[in-house]
C-alpha cells in the first residue's frame, strides 16, 4: 500500500509498505478515506519529537471504512466510516476510566504521561499513522465512531482533533459569562479555541499570531478580533492595554514548542536546544492573563522548557489547565454541534492533496504557502 514515509527532518516521501495486519483480537483494519497534516506533525516532521524514527508513517487525524476485524471487536463492523479519534486508548484503565483518553495507562509502555497517539513517534507508542491507504486500529472497541449517515467526511475528519482540541482549550480555561479570552495562535487549533471561546459565554475573543492571512480567516470564522505581534511594541502590553490593565480573563496557548516571535527563547530553544523549543506563548500567556486568572495549554511542548515565568505564575494566583485532548469523551456534543450548524469544521480545510504529493503537502503546510490552513490527504483507494 501507499503511505507516508518519514526519512528524518524536513524530509517525507510516499512509500509502498506492506498491508497492516491485525495483531490483536481487538485490532481493526480500516481503508483511509481521508487523513489531515497536523501543526503537531510539524513538530515531527522537523525532528523536534524524540524518538521519531525514519520509516515511519504520521498521520492522528483520519477517516476510513473498517475493513477487517478481529475476533473480539464488537463496536464496529466491515463497511462502517468511521472517524478515529487521535488518542490510543484502551477505555478499561484507571485513568480511561475518568475519560481522560489522552492518558491511557495501556496504550503507550513507552511513558509515564501522554497515552498512545497515532503516528506519532516511539514516545507516543510507535502507532503508524493514517497518512497511508490503510491503518491499524487498536482497541477498535474504543475509538473509532461511526459517522453518522448525512454528515459530511470533512466535517468527520476534523472531530479527530481539531474540533475537540479547540473546544477543550476553551473548556479547560473555564471560561465565564463576560470573559475577555486571548488565544495565541491563529493555526486551526487556536482559530477553533476561539470559535468555541463563544460557546462558553466569552464577552470578547482576541486571538495573536504573525501570519496575516490566518488573522484574516480567524476574524471571519470566528468572528474574533486578531493581531500580528509584529505589528505592536509588545503583545503583554497590548493586552494589559486593551483590558484597562487588568489583563485577560483567560489565554490560551495554541501554539506550542515551534513558536516564535521571542528572541531569547528561539535562541535558547531553537538554536542552542537548551529547553524543548520555544516557550514564547505561554511566557506572554502567563505576563498577560490578569491576577487569578486561567491559562490554557494545548499547543505541543517537549517535556522540559527552562524559561518558562513559573514565579510569575505563583505571584500572581493563576491557574494553568492543560491537557492532550480527550477525544472520545467530546465526542458525543461535538457531533450534535456539527449537526445543528453550530460548529462547521470543513470551513477550515483549505487543500486537498493526494497521498502521492505527501511531500508537498508538509511543505506547503509547514511554510504557510498558498494561504494554508488545512490540508487533507486523500489516498489512491479514499473512493469516496
Ligand atoms: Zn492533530
Ligand atoms: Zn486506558
Amino acid at each position: 500500500m501507499l503511505a507516508m514515509d518519514y526519512r528524518g527532518p524536513r524530509r517525507v516521501r510516499a512509500a509502498q509498505k506492506p498491508m497492516p495486519e491485525i495483531k490483536h483480537p481487538q485490532d481493526a483494519i480500516v481503508r483511509v478515506t481521508r487523513a489531515c497534516i497536523c501543526g503537531s506533525d510539524l513538530h515531527l516532521y522537523n525532528g523536534n519529537v524524540p524518538d521519531t524514527r525514519v520509516g515511519t508513517t504520521f498521520g492522528h487525524e483520519f477517516t476510513g471504512i473498517v475493513e477487517e476485524v478481529g475476533p473480539e471487536v464488537t463496536k464496529v463492523k466491515v463497511g462502517d466510516h468511521v472517524l478515529v479519534p487521535f488518542n490510543v486508548a484502551c477505555g478499561e484503565c484507571h485513568f480511561c476510566k475518568q475519560g481522560m483518553f489522552g492518558n491511557c495507562h495501556e496504550s503507550n509502555t513507552q511513558a509515564s504521561a501522554v497515552g498512545g497517539i497515532f503516528g506519532y513517534s516511539h514516545t507516543a507508542g510507535g502507532y503508524n499513522g493514517g497518512q497511508a491507504e490503510y491503518a491499524r486500529v487498536p482497541y477498535a472497541n474504543v475509538g473509532p465512531t461511526v459517522i453518522p449517515a448525512g454528515m459530511d467526511p470533512d466535517d468527520a475528519v476534523l472531530l479527530t482533533d481539531v474540533v475537540p482540541t479547540g473546544y477543550q482549550a476553551a473548556e479547560m480555561a473555564g471560561i465565564q459569562p463576560g470573559d475577555t479570552v486571548v488565544v495565541f495562535g491563529a493555526g486551526p487549533i487556536g482559530i477553533m479555541a476561539a470559535r468555541c471561546a463563544w460557546l462558553f459565554g466569552a464577552g470578547r475573543v482576541i486571538v495573536i499570531d504573525q501570519v496575516d492571512y490566518r488573522l484574516e480567516f480567524a476574524r471571519n470564522y470566528a468572528k474574533c478580533e486578531a493581531y500580528n505581534f509584529n505589528e505592536m511594541a509588545d503583545p503583554v502590553v497590548f493586552i494589559k492595554k486593551t483590558t484597562d490593565f487588568m489583563g485577560a480573563d483567560v489565554c490560551i496557548d495554541a501554539v506550542g514548542a515551534e513558536a516564535s516571535g521571542n528572541a531569547m527563547q528561539t535562541i535558547t530553544g531553537r538554536k542552542l536546544l537548551l529547553q524543548a523549543g520555544s516557550a514564547t506563548a505561554i511566557h506572554w500567556a502567563v505576563n498577560s492573563v490578569k491576577k487569578g486568572g486561567v491559562v490554557s495549554i494545548v499547543g505541543v511542548y517537549g517535556p522540559t522548557d527552562n524559561l518558562v515565568p513559573i514565579g510569575n505564575v505563583l505571584n500572581k494566583g493563576l491557574t494553568i489547565r492543560a491537557n492532550q485532548t480527550s477525544v472520545k469523551r467530546l465526542l458525543p456534543r461535538l457531533i450534535e454541534h456539527v449537526q445543528n450548524g453550530i460548529i462547521n469544521p470543513k470551513a477550515l480545510i483549505t487543500h486537498r492533496i493526494p497521498l502521492e504529493e505527501v511531500a508537498d503537502g508538509y511543505r506547503i503546510f509547514s511554510d504557510k504557502l498558498d494561504s494554508c490552513i488545512k490540508t487533507v490527504l486523500i489516498s489512491p483507494s479514499a473512493k469516496i
